[in-house]
């Protein structure tokens, strides 16, 4: 039953669509001079389809990146656009090599001189942690966005058309150009390396804690109030060019009585930890004690939103602290860390610049 009702607004969608399909393909033709937008779709919410009006208990990753667009037809006015299909996913299925893809990809395409800039539409889970890979590996300033949507396509009041809009023109604008990697959501501008997901539910789901938003989008206009200080895209030394895998890196949170065996069994079975401790990155007696003993590079991070973690805070003298970066992100940087170098001043170094 629930199947044939997706299916039935699956035609819905598309034959509602056809004339706008029309409409943008005649419209857009005036604007080819400004440079194309591509949209990479990789699925989400924001491409997710349920029982009418519901915002629960959808499939996310069903529509194809040319429905997303074909459901808004202004779009033709803010740029000329390209759409690829990278995957459809729920975005808790995004893998390393979907970013590999991602990155290589955007570098591929950011030496046309037609392509002024790229969005890509991405579910909201786990939004944060590829835009900060991408913040790290793509070479380009051209600007790149992601966004997504918290209620699918076929809720009442979907936020995915209005995000999409916004991202399209967000990337279009000159004002996004060297920011590195930045997600618009809900009308607000972020930077990659601060943005988060801070409700399960709500709209104004992505958010950047005492960070705050860089800019704001009202319709097409575009306004950027900050610049992202820590290096990335082109300033940043990773290069992935040729890798298929990156290094495993498990994040292991700290509580009370948290058990110090998960600590030796990742240990066996990663690259590197990262741990999401107590406070400014703390946790028990029994932890410290089973943390020095690793050989394996440890970096520090809290299970806090806000703050920052220094050396001075660690308690074992083996570990790295990752500053403010959140335990996902450091994460990432760990990663992209362990395909070069994994000395403690090299991390120490890029826990700092990064
Ligand atoms: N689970 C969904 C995803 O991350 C949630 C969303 O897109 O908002 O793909």
């Amino acid at each position: 039953m629930k199947k044939l009702m997706v299916l039935a607004l699956c035609i819905m969608l598309v034959t509602a669509l056809v004339p706008v399909m029309a409409e943008t393909a005649d419209g857009a033709g005036g604007r080819r001079d400004e440079g194309k937008i591509i949209v990479l779709a990789t699925g989400g919410t924001i491409a997710g389809v349920g029982e009418a009006g519901k915002t629960a208990g959808y499939i996310p990753g069903v529509l194809t990146a040319e429905e997303l667009l074909f459901a808004v037809p202004q779009l033709a006015e803010a740029a000329p656009i390209e759409a690829i299909q990278i995957c459809n996913v729920n975005s808790d299925d995004i893998t390393a090599e979907v970013w590999l893809t991602l990155a290589n990809k955007i570098n591929e395409l950011a030496d046309d001189p037609d392509v002024k800039g790229f969005v890509i539409t991405h579910g909201t889970d786990t939004m944060e942690e590829t835009a900060y890979f991408l913040n790290l590996t793509v070479k380009t300033n051209k600007p790149v966005v992601l966004t997504g949507a918290m209620r699918p396509a076929t809720s009442i009041s979907a936020d995915g058309p209005m995000n999409l809009y916004e991202a399209v023109c967000v990337a279009a604008s000159d004002e996004a150009v060297g920011k590195g990697v930045l997600i618009v959501f809900s009308d607000r501008i972020f930077a990659a390396r601060s943005v988060t997901k801070t409700s399960t539910y709500n709209v104004m789901a992505i958010s950047a804690g005492e960070m705050g938003a860089i800019g704001v989008v009202r319709d097409k206009m575009v306004f950027m109030y900050e610049s992202p200080s820590k290096k990335h895209t082109t300033e940043t030394e990773f290069d992935i060019t040729g890798l298929s895998a990156l290094p495993k890196v498990s994040i292991l949170y700290f509580s009370v009585d948290a058990d110090p065996e998960l600590l030796r069994f990742s240990a066996e079975h990663a690259d590197g930890l990262v741990i999401a401790g107590a406070g400014a990155g703390e946790f028990s007696k029994e932890w410290i004690e089973v943390i020095n003993g690793l050989s394996i590079p440890v970096v520090i991070s809290s299970r806090i939103d806000d703050g920052v973690i220094t050396k001075d805070n660690l308690l074992c003298g083996n570990t790295v602290a990752a500053n403010n970066l959140s335990p996902q992100k450091a994460a990432i940087l760990l990663r992209l860390a362990l395909t070069g170098d994994a000395s403690q001043e090299y991390l120490e170094r890029l826990f700092l610049q990064y």
